[in-house]
């Protein structure tokens, strides 16, 4: 399962989409049930799975468009037999269970419940279950305990779903790191994000495989020569040190840029690697270049694959204390996609 959710970690949901289908990609995962219509709407008819159902998502418009959904409740399983008894068309969903990540899924003590509930619905001609699942807490973190735990309460879970009548198509718990690292845990599924978009999950370990598909390139929009001693940008959180060449990047945190980047981000910018200096504004920050030579116009990366000097959204996230995951995820709308 390629998963696209928040528009394909911030790739554009349907371009990330077409790609993992072409890449080999048989199921597509998204949060929400909008997203999963969405892809619809762009004709995509892949197997999709939308995972968090609050009350009064558009059940009735996911059956019709035959997204799968995932369970973590009872009431959503009525909800969902519900409406598919008024669409007149099975439902086909996902059971979660959760399995010590504690955030969505069934928990052991009311997963017996939540089987014999579903394999009901399913004799009436309701739903099919697609699907049993989970999602781990710490596969990020190689050797964690809770793994194996997780491991085992997932097994416990499909044993319990298959003495209940259930015959799920798909079992499947691997997120990225998971399926990087943990072949066991493959089931008859993996469901990849940030390793489909070229990520390391782990960064620890190292997969030569992997290359981030997204760079974040612009250009140089003002550059200028100021004194030492100028303090630049807002609250003049940094200060020159000594006559400087300043340039201006038109990216801030209107385009996903964090605030928090002040004087942390790297950038590769007249051929060096370079830290933001001063504030993150909404539109624009600056890089001083000390003595080198630079014109607007020229080329600023602030992260790409790293194969060019440049930095990586992993390097974004170690300078920021986050994720990659959330460097990509960010970039907003504003910024134009490119697809090469
Ligand atoms: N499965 C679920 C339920 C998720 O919420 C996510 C993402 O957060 C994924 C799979 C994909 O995770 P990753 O990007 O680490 O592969």
């Amino acid at each position: 399962m390629g998963v696209v959710k928040a528009d394909g970690y911030g790739h554009g949901m349907i371009p990330a989409a077409r790609a993992m289908l072409a890449g080999g990609a048989t199921w597509l995962g998204t949060a929400f049930i909008e997203e999963a219509l969405e892809l619809r709407g762009a004709g995509i008819q892949a197997p999709t799975v939308a995972w968090i159902i609050p009350p009064g998502a558009p059940l009735s418009a996911a059956i019709a468009a035959d997204i799968d959904l995932g369970v973590s409740a009872l009431w959503l399983l009525d909800e969902i037999a519900t409406a598919a008894r008024e669409a007149g068309r099975r439902a086909r969903v996902h059971l979660k269970a959760d399995t010590g990540l504690t955030r969505g899924g069934v928990t052991a003590a009311d997963w017996p419940d939540v089987v014999t509930a579903a394999a009901r619905a399913e004799a009436a001609g309701l739903l099919q279950v697609t699907g049993v699942w989970s999602h781990f807490a710490c596969a990020d973190e190689p050797g964690h305990p809770s793994i194996a735990s997780q491991i085992n309460v997932f097994h416990e879970a499909l044993e319990v779903a298959e003495k209940g009548g259930l015959r799920p198509e798909v079992r499947h718990l691997a997120n990225s790191p998971a399926t990087l690292t943990l072949p066991e845990t493959h089931f008859d599924m993996v469901r990849t994000g940030i390793a489909s978009y070229g990520i390391n999950p782990i960064p620890e370990l190292t997969f030569p495989e992997l290359r981030p598909a997204m760079t974040l390139h612009t250009k140089i929009a003002l550059v200028k020569r100021v004194p030492e001693g100028s303090g630049i940008s807002y609250g003049h959180r940094y200060t020159t040190t000594r006559p400087s060449t300043l340039a201006l990047i038109p990216l801030g945190y209107g385009d996903g840029i964090p605030r928090a980047a002040t004087n942390l981000g790297p950038v590769l910018a007249a051929g060096r690697r370079r830290t933001v200096a001063g504030t993150v504004c909404m539109d624009q920050f600056v890089l001083d270049l000390g003595d080198d030579d630079a014109e607007a116009g020229d080329d600023a990366i602030l992260f790409g694959p790293g194969d060019n000097g440049e930095p990586t959204a992993e390097d974004w996230a170690a300078a920021l204390g986050t994720i990659p995951y959330e460097i990509v995820t960010r970039i907003s709308p504003r910024v134009p996609r490119v697809y090469v």
